[in-house]
């Protein structure tokens, strides 16, 4: 009898046996997809390994593999050498780990590629049309703009919009066009400018090895990103570039198919299932072509990978926050060097653990804005808020400080951690306060929606017209939120344009960009909004930056707190004095004389990454120390401290230090109760092994079946 191990999209830690037959050992191979009963039901599942034989009258045990769906591997080698790796590392079912490294057409069984993939081409015909000919018809204008210059994929056009266009004979269908690897195709390079060549001679060109670029934005890292990408893509090379979110990529993409032509294709999860299958079967194919992604384009078939760029690298949206909590920076490392490739990692502020690696010679480190160096400007000022009288929360001077830059016809950009009118709705008379049934926390007032809301959990509830507790009729806010900062700024400055920056009003698509235009512009007075500014966007006319409440960060429970912290003011200060004027930040904080603050602002990000990483080596805690985290969660409130608890003796008994079961700082959270359990070792291989060691006796404890359960490596918050 042969056996074939099977992994499948389930939370379980061991694979599945099924049976085949003696003439599919050699046709069924590792990295293929087959179908398999499950219980009363047919999954679909990977092939893990080459088939094994097995006793005969153990046959009654396994049943037989339905169906094989591929004729070669889906998974080459690499990607499946990768994706163990992972499972192995982030100690994650290994079903769950390749079902997420699959676009869903191919996990419901969709062909690997099509029979003969089809492109539009214009025709002569179409292309003599000019540009304003179809106006009337804007979907078949946009198709045929489209088709300029390069010819696109099926899966990538508007087909109604195509039909049209080849019924016209403006467009015909054909194979997929031979990619000239001189570039016939490639767009408008731009010179760097000579500290840009420099530091691009002196990057690796080939070969594994991990480089940390810093630079402040607008330094010109994504022009040196795409300088190199054009070279790889001449050499017939695959390059990915990771970006945190996909609110930047449309920009970025513009840019670089400016640069580089048809050779630029996006990965994220805002695509359709359609477009994401067919960028991954071209990558699939082997195309030469930039990938510019978010975290899951880390998972891309590459057949000949040259290079991955991964820009704003210290950023959190690269770690998965739940289920397979995998970094895509970190798997990215891993992916290039099975490719002996080099790592970029891009940054203005780099996260502490690449400064680490940096310091201690493992990565490379390359500058490229003298100014970056500096503290965040020599205009940076601290706003002493101790007893002083607030108003919308702003002190009399940062209001005056924005009043006068306003006046004087500068653009003022005003940050705050917090959406929402007020983070609290209390009762002056008896100290009720709006709290969520289902999380530790206060719900947020959003006066705009007339509703209380729970950031933790999403839920909604009504205004109270009066106290719930004594039946006051006034309930008062506590604290700001950016619409609230935004109403008082208003009211002080009644003839200001103010525009509000955060997720409430950038849902819309679209969105942002219009308000970017409009801040360009010169349209907007004053900015108010949250970290979303502190991304990627450079707006010259911003002369005045003020930085409101972050002080509860230097006092939070999750050791990244003060880092993010440190990251978000940098990289807002930033965004001051770009242009001709000279720029000039005020923070305000009732703790002016917090030493990790005073670091930052008096000599900058370096210096104060340099102490926050000499106090994380004394606390022992990462990068000094590596950590993992044993996260549980139960909707019966002792569950999962009883779970961590007998986890805790498993990985005791394999020489890991276990710290805990702690609840976790917010400890109920959309009902469920919640605790963690830290796991160290002073030794990266020991606290893996006592990991790998524990972690299938942990699933099989009986307390693991009342949670929901997970382990965390390398975290990215300890909340
Ligand atoms: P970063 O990635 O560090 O934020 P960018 O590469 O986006 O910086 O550069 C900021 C701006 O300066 C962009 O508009 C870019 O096109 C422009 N720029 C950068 N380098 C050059 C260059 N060598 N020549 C012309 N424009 C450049
Ligand atoms: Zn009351
Ligand atoms: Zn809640």
């Amino acid at each position: 009898m042969y056996l074939i191990p099977v992994a499948i999209n389930r939370p379980m830690r061991t694979h599945l046996d099924y049976r085949i037959a003696r003439a599919q050992v050699d046709q069924i191979r590792r990295g293929m997809r087959v179908r398999v009963p499950l219980g009363r039901r047919e999954v679909l599942g990977i092939v893990l390994d080459q088939a094994r034989t097995a006793q005969a009258q153990d046959q009654h045990r396994y049943k037989p593999v339905s169906a094989v769906l591929d004729d070669a591997p889906l998974l080459g080698k690499e990607l499946m050498d990768s994706l163990q790796w992972s499972a192995d590392y982030y100690h994650h079912p290994i079903g769950e780990v390749i079902a997420a490294a699959l676009p869903s057409a191919l996990r419901q069984g969709a062909p690997r590629q099509e029979e003969a993939p089809q492109w539009l081409y214009l025709t002569d015909e179409g292309a003599a049309v000019p540009e304003d000919k179809l106006r009337r018809a804007p979907a078949q204008a946009a198709c045929l703009a489209q088709l300029r210059g390069t010819p696109a994929p099926w899966s990538d056009v508007d087909r109604r919009a195509a039909r049209a266009l080849i019924d016209k004979g403006l467009c015909r269908l054909g194979p997929a066009p031979e990619m000239d690897p001189a570039g016939a195709d490639s767009g408008r390079a731009i010179t760097l400018t000579s500290e840009q060549q420099a530091v691009c001679d002196a990057l690796p060109h080939s070969g594994f090895s991990v480089s940390l670029l810093q630079g402040v934005t607008g330094s010109g890292k994504t022009e040196i990103y795409l300088a190199q990408a054009a070279e790889d893509l001449r050499a017939g090379k695959q390059v990915l570039l990771l970006v945190p979110e996909i609110g930047l990529t449309p920009q970025l993409l513009a840019r670089a198919r400016e640069r580089l032509g048809g050779r630029v294709i996006s990965y994220h999860s805002g695509m359709t299932d359609a477009a994401r299958l067919a960028a991954w079967r071209r990558i699939d194919r082997g195309e030469a072509l930039l990938v510019v992604g978010t975290r899951s384009a880390v998972w891309l078939p590459f057949t000949a990978l040259g290079r991955v760029w991964v820009d704003e690298e210290h950023d959190a949206s690269f770690k998965q926050q739940d289920g397979f909590r995998y970094s895509a920076r970190d798997v990215a490392v891993v992916r290039a060097r099975a490719f002996d490739a080099p790592v970029g990692l891009g940054s203005a502020t780099p996260a502490l653990e690449t400064l680490h690696n940096a310091r201690q010679q493992r990565y490379r480190h390359f500058r490229l804005d003298a100014r970056a160096q500096d503290a965040p400007g020599a205009d940076l000022h601290v706003v002493d808020a101790r007893g002083q009288r607030l108003r919308g929360g702003l002190t009399p001077s940062l209001a005056r400080a924005i009043q006068s830059h306003v006046t004087e016809g500068g653009q003022v950009l005003l940050f705050i951690n917090r959406r929402g009118y007020a983070p609290a709705l209390l009762c002056r008379d008896c100290g009720w306060s709006a709290t969520c049934k289902a999380c530790d926390a206060r719900m947020t007032w959003h006066k705009q929606h007339r509703s209380l809301l729970c950031h933790h959990c999403g839920a909604r509830q009504a205004v109270p017209a009066q106290c719930p507790s004594c039946g006051a009729s006034e309930l008062r806010p506590a604290g700001h939120g950016t619409e609230r900062i935004e109403e008082a700024l208003q009211a002080m400055l009644p003839q200001a344009r103010i525009a509000r920056a955060d997720s409430d009003v950038m849902q819309r698509a679209g969105a942002w960009q219009e308000l970017r235009a409009q801040v360009l512009r010169g349209d907007v007075d004053i900015l108010v909004g949250t970290q979303m500014l502190a991304k990627g966007h450079d707006f010259p006319g911003i002369s005045l930056v003020g930085i409101v409440s972050v002080d509860q960060a230097l006092f939070s429970a999750d050791i990244r707190a003060t880092e993010r912290m440190g990251q978000l003011v940098t990289q807002v200060a930033g965004r001051a004095g770009r242009g001709r004027r000279a720029g000039t930040v005020l923070l305000q904080t009732h703790v002016p004389d917090h030493p990790l603050l005073r670091r930052l602002l008096d000599e900058g990000y370096d210096a104060f990454a340099d102490a926050l990483l000499e106090e994380r080596t004394t606390n022992a805690l990462p990068p000094a120390v590596p950590l993992a985290l044993l996260r549980a969660e139960s909707v019966d409130a002792t569950a999962a401290m009883a779970f961590l608890e007998a986890a805790a003796q498993l990985l005791r008994a394999q020489g890991a230090e276990a710290i805990g079961p702690l609840p976790a700082p917010m400890m109920r959270r959309a009902g469920r109760t919640r605790a963690q359990l830290w796991v160290q070792n002073p030794s990266r291989a020991a606290l893996q092994q006592a990991l790998a060691a524990s972690c299938t006796a942990i699933e099989r404890l009986p307390e693991a079946r009342r949670v929901r359960w997970g382990v965390d490596v390398d975290p990215a918050d300890t909340l």
